[in-house]
């Protein structure tokens, strides 16, 4: 595979950490945890969507648009760094933003990622949860193409083989780090939703025969449709980067660990992330990489990760989102012992 025959914006802050996590390893009696720092990638607090945007922006940069549109969940990780990219290029944004959660107040609705959305300038606009989101896009395709102007589409989580080529980038970045320090990684784990995450490692890791198992921990599907989706974009990335078909058993979902459904955190996704803040002072997120983390703790605790293990865990990042989340952490209401 060689990714520079492929329209890229070169805006992320890559290769990012490789890191070990000793305190959490240690807490948990079990395998070398380390921890891939892709909350880092630098635009606009960082995530793994930063990845993505660089090879669907410059798509967009050279296909000549001036607008881009793309939708999520309100607490959208990747509309924000979408709204960030725009705004560094001077590109409008247009976000549909879902209410796929139901979740009331201005914390969920206000602050975190959609008060940042604001602040990049995006225009948001707001549909029910269910909606037909692609259909929502088109729609406000169609009126600004009316009004004169050329946009550009980005899919939700921006999980297309075009998107999924900065995972791709992100396995052999991967790779190269574990390579140079002579670290023998046994299993790489994340946390998986809109498949493009996987799907690029997956098609990454298949091309340079890296022979590392992966393991995507689901947000949202089932698993059967959670691995059908990754699947399918796997094979569509592998094809575009000239590597060969991905085999089917290279793609492995846990969905054990979603809980009541998307953007619900529950009692493991709010241990996760307090275990990660307090024993390695990093932050999660209660949509994806709390799961993500939760569904690593569970498993090494009931030793489906063996102890003797390397692991690394992808860290997809999503901390803006913690404060849209405020009223789920102990502690965090100090006005009613004030009062
Ligand atoms: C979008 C997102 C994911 C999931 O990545 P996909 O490519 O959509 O599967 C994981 N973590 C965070 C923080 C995200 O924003």
């Amino acid at each position: 595979m060689h990714l520079a025959r492929f329209p890229r914006l070169h805006l992320a802050h890559l290769p990012t950490p490789l890191e070990p996590m000793d305190r959490l390893s240690k807490a948990l009696g079990g395998p070398r945890l380390f921890i891939k720092r892709d909350d880092c990638t630098g635009m606009s607090t960082g995530g793994n969507k930063t990845r993505k945007l660089e090879f669907l922006m410059g798509e967009a940069e050279a296909l000549g648009a001036d607008t881009v549109i793309t939708q999520g969940a309100t607490q959208s990780n990747h509309v924000r760094q979408t709204a960030a990219f725009c705004a560094r290029l001077g590109l409008d944004c247009h976000a549909v933003l879902e209410d796929r959660t139901g979740i009331p107040g201005p914390d969920y609705n206000d602050n975190g990622n959609v008060l940042l959305d604001h602040l990049h300038g995006a225009t948001l606009s707001h549909v029910p949860g269910g909606s037909d989101m692609n259909a929502a896009m088109e729609e406000v395709a169609a009126r600004l193409k009316a009004a004169g102007k050329r946009p550009y589409i980005i899919p939700g989580g921006g999980s297309n083989p075009v998107g999924a080529l900065g995972y791709a980038n992100c396995a052999l970045e991967l790779v190269h780090q574990a390579n140079e320090r002579s670290l023998a990684v046994g299993l790489i784990v994340h946390a998986t939703g809109s498949a493009g995450t996987q799907a690029g490692l997956v098609a990454g890791l298949h091309a340079i025969n890296a022979q590392i198992p992966l393991l995507g921990i689901g947000v949202r599907a089932p698993r059967a449709k959670q691995e059908e989706n990754v699947f399918a974009l796997a094979q569509a990335t592998a094809e575009k980067i000239g590597a060969p078909p991905v085999p089917r058993e290279m793609v492995v979902a846990n969905t054990d660990y979603v809980g009541e459904g998307y953007g619900i955190p529950n009692a493991g996704t709010i241990e996760a992330i307090e275990m990660f803040a307090q024993l390695e002072g990093i932050l999660l997120d209660p949509v994806y990489s709390g799961k993500g983390a939760a569904g690593l703790i569970d498993l090494v605790r009931r030793g489906v990760i063996g102890k003797e293990e390397t692991v690394v865990f992808v860290h997809t990042g999503g901390s803006a989102g913690l404060f849209g989340y405020r009223t789920a952490f102990a502690g965090a209401d100090t006005t009613a012992k004030a009062a």
